[in-house]
């Protein structure tokens, strides 16, 4: 899959999407980080992967800040809001950005890249669809970006996962 090319801002969000995946790494979870900014460039919400410290496996970095956002800001807000994560979203979280009224999606390491670092171990594999084949069924569109960045979003994933 060929990487996409971002503006700057979408660069400067996603970094600090990564930036959240290390930081959540370094409390003991899978590294994945995600931050919704809306169109005036407010930052809605900044979240990190937290089920190792929670024990709650629903909370990916995406779903976590999609809870955040849309508990703060209506869907108006959220519809013209940009979700970045360090990594594809999954199937429950690319179902979370579309109950939230997001439609814009950038991401940095993609779903099959993340796979040689998951492993073959049975419990750490994802479901096999990707965050476009779920949000190309909304109703609404929703526009998805990525891979982008692959090579800094797969730095924290360096030696994360045990094989
Ligand atoms: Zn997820």
């Amino acid at each position: 899959m060929n990487e996409a090319t971002l503006s700057d801002q979408d660069g400067r969000y996603l970094r600090r999407a990564i930036e959240l995946s290390a930081h959540g790494r370094s409390r003991g979870n899978r590294p994945f980080g995600a931050v919704i900014v809306g169109d005036d460039g407010q930052v809605l919400a900044e979240a990190w992967c937290n089920t190792a410290e929670t024990g709650d496996c629903t909370g990916h970095a995406e779903t976590n800040a999609v809870r955040e956002a849309s508990s703060r800001h209506g869907r108006d807000t959220l519809a013209r809001a940009t979700i970045y994560s360090s990594g594809e979203p999954c199937v429950m979280c690319a179902g979370a950005i579309f109950w939230s009224n997001i439609r814009r999606v950038v991401f940095g390491i993609d779903a099959v890249s993340l796979r040689a670092f998951r492993g073959e171990r049975a419990d750490q594999r994802d479901a096999q669809l990707s965050c476009r084949d779920v949000l190309n069924a909304s109703p609404h569109p929703v526009e998805v970006i990525g891979p982008a960045l692959v090579q800094e979003a797969s730095q924290p994933h360096v030696g994360a996962w045990r094989t």
